[in-house]
């Protein structure tokens, strides 16, 4: 029996394949969950099976956007300790983060993915690392949001074993012994990682940072992931705090301190990456570690401009992330592409830093490529998934943009008419389909407030 076909028509197309390709009206084929063609004018006549003909005039079609950094339970803390820098904001969260439960989990998480969903995210992930004792079944409940929403998803399985008595910033009771926290993860790979093609949950090993793990974590961290065959994913050099911290308890920089721990290489990824030498950047780009590029939380907590042009033309893989929402109150990853231009032309390479179409392929083949996914998704190919967006730019905020990536990436925010994942619409004009907003929206109310609640107790 021949696929279900859905032909999209009379768009601009920016496929972000190796070349850049763009059809100024093109079109889609999608094939059950993959993409069948891509190409120039209207789509041909006399396809078999089309369940659905969609004529997209005025819009602009790309790839899903792709999210290489968040933390979902962060949801719920959004909007407090809002004048503060990496280390005094985590001081002052911990005590509240360190009161998290499955319930608080589950609706930040959906509240986490509905927001990025919204705004044209078809693969999302959550690194959590917080994990209470007595909190429950968080990692499933994280999985099941995920599920809910109808995104592709990774969730980095983080931890922490370094709480306050050993020198770290949490409390003693939110961190886990390092054999509960390697049990653990793999517990989570076994049930959860799907290594095949369509694969909607991955799982990744992510001890949560330098500061709050022990080296001996990040090393059988890393010997599990490489025996699973999983990714690895932790932060690295985001501030200059961090890299003092390294230099006095290491004896030397972060990136030297990961590469000693084995966490250099083509499977890993790191988020921010901001505090970078030439010789970092340079042993990135020789490891094929990928990088997390945050730029609106790396501005809120006034870490730095990580170095996006120079990791680039060394070479080195780079996705956007939103982080958490303790940090990105704003949790979207579409304004990230705009963000990420503005804030690396303040940098040194200026005008030149990034252009528009750089942005878009960050967000997007540039995130898959991180997420270990660029085989399978990134790009509008035949044969990859058909994981895209319909991005609506023919109303006032666009209309008079004639190049539609500048409109996209230069322009407001812009409007989602469609968002599919393997074929599957998650969002029809601006509003998810197959989870209630309303009741998100306030599911994470209750759930913000009775987090503040326990912890004003504590
Ligand atoms: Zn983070």
């Amino acid at each position: 029996m021949a696929p279900q076909r859905i032909v999209i028509e009379n768009c601009a197309v920016a496929t972000v394949d190796a070349h850049d390709t763009e059809y100024a009206s093109g079109h889609v084929i999608l094939a059950g969950d993959r993409i069948e063609a891509v190409g120039e004018g209207r789509a041909p006549g006399g396809l078999d099976g089309v369940v659905r003909r969609i004529d997209a005039t005025g819009h602009l079609v790309t790839p899903g956007l792709v999210n290489t950094h968040h933390h979902f339970y962060q949801w719920i803390t959004r909007g407090l300790a809002t004048d503060h820098n990496l280390f005094d904001w985590l001081v002052a969260l911990y005590p509240t983060w360190a009161r998290i439960d499955e319930d608080m989990v589950h609706a930040a998480a959906q509240g986490s993915l509905a927001m990025m969903a919204r705004g044209g995210v078809t693969l999302a992930m959550d690194h959590h690392y917080v994990y209470p004792r007595g909190s429950g079944d968080l990692t499933g409940a994280i999985i099941r949001a995920a599920r809910e929403t109808g995104v592709r998803f990774t969730l980095a399985r983080g931890s922490m074993d370094r709480g306050e008595s050993d020198g770290g910033l949490p409390p003693d009771f939110a961190v886990e012994s390092i054999d509960d926290a390697l049990a653990a993860t793999e517990a989570a790979i076994d049930e959860y990682h799907d290594a095949s093609f369509d694969a909607m949950t991955q799982v990744a090993v992510a001890p949560c940072s330098p500061f709050s793990v022990t080296t001996e974590l990040l090393r059988q961290g890393a010997e599990l992931a490489r025996r699973k065959g999983v990714r690895l994913h932790t932060h690295g050099s985001e501030t200059v705090e961090e890299e003092k911290f390294c230099h006095e308890l290491f004896g030397m920089g972060p990136t030297d301190y990961f590469e000693s721990t084995g966490w250099l290489g083509q499977d890993v990824w790191m988020a921010h990456c901001v505090h970078m030498n030439d010789s970092d950047i340079a042993a990135f780009a020789r490891s094929g570690t990928g990088v997390a590029h945050c730029p609106s939380s790396n501005a809120r907590l006034a870490a730095g401009i990580a170095r996006v042009p120079d990791m680039l033309a060394a070479g080195v893989p780079v996705g956007l992330g939103v982080d958490g929402t303790a940090s990105n109150e704003s949790g979207e990853l579409h304004t990230e592409l705009r963000n990420a231009l503005l804030v690396n032309r303040l940098g040194p390479h200026r005008e030149a830093a990034l252009t528009a179409r750089q942005a878009l392929r960050l967000g997007t083949y540039g995130g898959a490529q991180v997420l270990g996914r660029a085989q399978q998704t990134g790009s509008l190919e035949p044969g990859k998934l058909a994981d895209l967006v319909l991005w609506k730019l023919d109303t006032l905020a666009h209309a008079s943009i004639a190049d539609p990536v500048a409109a996209l990436v230069l322009g407001a925010a812009a409007p989602v008419t469609a968002s599919f994942v393997g074929g599957r619409q998650i969002v029809a004009d601006g509003r998810l389909l197959h989870v209630d907003e309303d009741a998100v929206a306030r599911s994470t109310r209750e759930q913000a407030q009775r987090l503040a609640r326990i912890a004003a107790r504590a």
